[in-house]
């Protein structure tokens, strides 16, 4: 695992905040500025845009205000995974644990799941499904998804030992060369998911780094786009409307994942998901706490008007606001129980699966 961390490390490097590789970002969040009130570039026709202004007309959202900057912290962070990493066992006793809390019992009905969660995700970004074009993107994107679900060392993807319903890392770097993904975009899409293995593994063995991260917007959002693989996702949303990403130096990359992962935190808070668990966004000072997560939003929100490919990119970066309703992976959050998969669902699964 620590040659995947160094390489993960060598790949991303710093940006704007020194010693936070991989942890990179290229834009520095506390320096967002809302646009010129005179600048009628706005792309508003693209994703759902909710102001600063009208926000506070929902109950389910409000007021926002600036956090403070808690950007460098992530240096802590890093630190801290190089520290465990160095000294970590080979294997951990909870190794290929079930994380769902959906009364879940095998790993490749998990995975069958997640593949179902892609297809959904999938129909807000993309608008459209062509299983033929981005068969082995919406694999991609899943076999990252899983990671959040179980508990998989990240060594055992890189050496081929876990599989996604078959297929490893492997055979889905080269289904993505098939599909005439940018050989930039690859790496960076490998590179994605190796250090989203890694931070989610640790997430899961490792419960203080949790507390580290707790009641710190800024942070918590740097750290949340890596283990979500939310910049790995929008370049493969990207790259099936053939628009090639700028890799680690892409600023609108970072701002579409941001987007995606509070718009979906916005949306859980309001149905309900995680209310009151350790592991919501928010936990803690829930009031202060969303008030920030809703002004980090509207300025990266802002950030994508007027870029080239804002109908794909605005739309990714709204699309938590609609999918958390509609996505029977939130509601089963509440619930506890899965829904059952259809006949007519379980054939498009099976036809992505393959033989
Ligand atoms: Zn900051």
């Amino acid at each position: 695992m620590e040659f995947m961390w160094n390489e993960c490390k060598n790949y991303f490097n710093d940006g704007v905040i020194p010693g936070s590789a991989p942890f990179r970002s290229n834009v520095h969040i506390c320096d967002l500025t809302p646009p010129p009130t005179n600048n009628h570039n706005h792309n508003h026709d693209y994703g759902i845009e909710i102001s600063q202004q009208l926000m506070p007309l929902f109950s389910t959202l409000g007021g926002i205000s600036p956090p403070p900057c808690t950007c460098h912290d992530i240096t802590a962070i890093r630190q801290h995974i190089d520290n465990y990493i160095h000294t970590a066992p080979s294997t951990h006793p909870n190794d290929y644990t079930i994380f769902t809390e959906k009364n879940d019992t095998s790993i490749d009905i998990i995975c069958l799941y997640t593949l179902r969660d892609v297809l959904q995700w999938w129909t807000f970004w993309a608008g459209s499904l062509n299983s033929t074009q981005d068969r082995w993107k919406l694999l991609y994107i899943a076999f990252g998804t899983i990671a959040d679900d179980v508990m998989i060392p990240p060594i055992d993807v890189l050496n081929g030992t876990f599989r996604f319903l078959g297929h490893t890392l492997a055979d889905v770097l080269a289904g993505l060369q098939s599909e005439h993904v940018n050989p930039h975009d690859l790496k960076f899409l490998e590179m994605c998911l190796w250090r989203q293995y890694i931070v989610q593994y640790l997430e899961k063995c490792d419960p203080s780094l949790r507390t580290m991260l707790l009641g710190k917007t800024t942070l918590m959002t740097q750290f949340r786009i890596a283990t979500a693989n939310a910049a790995g996702t929008a370049v493969a949303v990207l790259a099936a409307m053939g628009t090639q990403s700028r890799g680690v130096l892409d600023a609108v990359v970072e701002m579409m994942g941001t987007g995606c992962c509070l718009s979906m935190d916005m949306a859980k808070e309001a149905l309900g998901v995680l209310n009151g668990e350790g592991t919501e966004t928010v936990a803690g000072e829930r009031e202060r706490l969303k008030r920030e997560l809703r002004w980090v939003y509207v300025r990266c929100i802002e950030r994508l008007n007027g870029v080239a490919c804002a109908p794909v990119a605005k739309r990714y970066a709204t699309s938590g606001l609609v999918y958390v309703f509609l996505m029977e992976r939130y509601r089963e959050r509440v619930s506890g129980v899965r829904v059952p998969i259809s006949g007519a669902l379980r054939a498009v699964l099976d036809g992505l699966v393959g033989g």
